[in-house]
């Protein structure tokens, strides 16, 4: 019951709606391409003329307006029959176009060539492209004209469970007589098919009215068919008859072989059936002679075979009827085949979509789990990061820690070092410092001279100005001894009012002018931040490795009776030991009389 050619003229009929009143003179732009879509199925050569017109405007168009020029090229270049021209340009503009709805009509275009090519699968293929686009398509008669098509192609393809449901969604969605023809026609189409048809056929006699009324007479005719034979079903063949001849001078003025040969067809076995050989021979032979036009793999022609080769039968005519039957063989397998290869493309493009979104759902699975993993890199860079904070914030701490340690055994260390009165180097200190300095020396053989000195009368500065005035004097003689300039000397506070030079590198001459350097500084140092002006003198004892050795104890000894010496002898003076000398044990020496006298001149500011 399917053709290209039907399926042409159906198609081209649904696009009649969205013409417009056409204009004659200067028309602009926009009146040539109303008038160039109203006319286009029905007057091919104008609507040529028109794409012609239209083409030598290009340069007035808009982009979408050059769409639609390209679209309507295409149109007249298909309606020519050229197919294998018109596809790619069709498919380039459907990937192309900007206009939601030329891209629309551009793949519902697609669909119907494939169909038209009987290329099925690629032509489910392009519907399931031009099914989604539905919803951003704005004219109406657009979305009508792609369920038509799905409805359509699945009656095609021999789906007519799908069929039906696309047809039932534009009667539910379609109110407008046209519309609702188209649909019915597919509908019972596919119903009839199913063999579900309604008993009650007032619906299709609706439906015929509403073909009649939307000016689609072709189609109220092709119900007539459904009708009739829904009514030979249920033995009402007279009837169906009837119906069918009353409308066969209106369906041979179609000039449109594929309804007449359906008509004719259907006529035939109807009446075979009734037992009327010579009507049922004439509209068998005339629906086989129209075939021609229509294919060959067309059941109406295998129902005219077969009808011929069954009154051939009847009539006992064993030869005819096995002519008959071996066309009627032949047409029956072409037509098998044919249904065959459509369900084939049905199915394949079945599995396709099967696989297409089995393989969305894994990579939606996949894209889950990359979604996964980058939120657990992002979880592990974050802790990374948490850890490399917390290792700083250790490791700065231990760091803070072991400065504070270091600081505090530095602190300790200078403390244990140093006097905590004046600042230089203790006993213990200059002992250790000297030790070190004299071993360094002994292994240069450089001579290393000690000076000591003890402060005059200390004691009576103390009972006189103050315990607090003698501090002072201390820090003084101290701040004194730093402020020497001799290389590598080491200076120390031996205890009390006594104080040592190591001075490495001196002779004992160089070492006795150092020592009374340092003595004449003594002597000029300034208490009035005492409150009191008063004389400080210091006794110095001097000796050096030359004559006393690298030992630390006997340098000491002897700069020490030197330093008794000079008490002794008067004090604030400087004694070298020189050798072969006997030396005095230390002891207290008494204030002459002189010095105590010197001593005492004091400066009270
Ligand atoms: P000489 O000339 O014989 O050395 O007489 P002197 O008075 O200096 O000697 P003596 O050894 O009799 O007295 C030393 C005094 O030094 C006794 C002590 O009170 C005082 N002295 C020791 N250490 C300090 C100190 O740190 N500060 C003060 N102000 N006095 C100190
Ligand atoms: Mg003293
Ligand atoms: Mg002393």
């Amino acid at each position: 019951m399917r053709s290209g050619f039907r399926t042409w003229l159906l198609w081209a009929a649904l696009w009649v709606p969205v013409a417009m009143a056409a204009r004659a003179a200067s028309p602009s732009v926009t009146d040539l391409f109303a008038q160039a879509e109203s006319i286009r199925s029905a007057e091919p050569a104008r609507f040529s003329a028109l794409v012609d017109a239209l083409q030598r405007r290009k340069q007035e168009m808009e982009p979408r307006q050059r769409e639609q020029l390209e679209y309507l090229e295409a149109y007249r270049l298909a309606f020519s029959g050229n197919y294998d021209a018109v596809i790619p340009r069709l498919k380039a503009l459907a990937a192309s176009a900007k206009d939601d709805d030329i891209r629309f009509r551009a793949n519902a275009l697609l669909v119907n060539l494939y169909t038209k090519s009987r290329r099925f699968a690629e032509s489910l293929r392009q519907l399931g492209n031009v099914l989604p686009q539905m919803d951003r398509v704005s004219d109406p008669q657009l979305k009508v004209h792609a369920l038509v098509e799905a409805a359509y192609l699945h009656n095609e393809i021999g789906q007519y469970g799908l069929g039906l449901q696309y047809a039932e969604r534009i009667l539910s969605e379609h109110s407008d007589s046209r519309a609702r023809c188209f649909a019915e026609y597919l509908k019972y189409d596919a119903m009839m098919n199913l063999a579900t048809m309604p008993a009650d056929m007032a619906p299709l006699d609706d439906a015929i009215d509403h073909c009649t009324a939307g000016g689609e007479r072709l189609l109220a005719n092709h119900i007539r068919v459904i009708v009739a034979r829904a009514m030979a079903a249920k033995h009402k063949r007279a009837e169906a008859i009837a119906l069918l001849r009353t409308h066969l001078a209106e369906v041979e003025s179609f000039r449109y072989p594929y309804l007449a040969v359906l008509v004719k067809a259907t006529l035939a076995e109807l009446l075979f059936e009734r037992g009327d050989l010579k009507a049922a021979e004439t509209y068998a032979s005339e629906a086989i002679a129209l075939s021609g036009a229509v294919g060959t793999s067309t059941q109406s022609l295998v129902g005219a075979y077969r009808t011929m080769y069954r009154i051939a039968e009847r009539r006992r005519d064993t030869e005819t009827a096995l002519v008959y039957y071996r066309r009627f063989a032949e047409a029956d397998k072409a037509y098998l085949n044919e249904v065959k290869a459509r369900e084939l493309a049905y199915q394949i493009v079945r599995q396709e979509t099967f696989e297409k979104s089995e393989q969305i759902q894994r990579l939606g699975s996949q894209n889950q789990l990359l979604q996964l993993q980058r939120k657990l890199e992002s979880k592990s860079v974050q802790n990374t990061r948490l850890v490399v904070v917390l290792l700083t914030m250790l490791l700065a701490s231990i760091g803070y820690w072991a400065y504070r340690t270091k600081r505090t055994q530095m602190m300790f260390k200078r403390l244990a070092q140093t006097d905590a009165l004046t600042g230089i180097g203790n006993r213990s200190h200059f002992s250790i410092q000297s030790e070190r300095l004299l071993a360094q020396c002994a292994r240069n053989e450089q001579e290393v001279a000690l000076v000591m000195f003890d402060l005059d009368h200390f004691k009576t500065i103390n009972d006189r100005y103050g315990h607090a005035a003698g501090d002072q004097v201390l820090v003084r003689v101290a701040e004194l001894c730093r402020g020497l300039d001799y290389r590598n000397a080491v200076v120390g506070r031996l205890g009390g009012e006594e104080f040592a030079l190591l001075l490495p590198g001196m002779s004992l001459a160089q070492a006795v002018e150092a020592a009374e350097d340092c003595r004449q500084r003594v002597t000029r140092i300034d208490t009035s931040g005492t409150g009191h002006r008063f004389l400080v003198t210091a006794s110095f004892g001097v000796t050096t490795t030359a004559l006393a050795g690298y030992q630390l104890a006997r340098l000491f000894s002897l700069a020490d009776r030197m330093l008794y010496r000079s008490k002794h002898d008067g004090r604030n003076q400087v004694s070298a030991y020189e050798g072969g000398y006997s030396l005095p044990e230390r002891r207290t020496v008494p204030a002459s009389g002189e010095t105590a006298r010197r001593e005492t001149q004091e400066q009270e500011s």
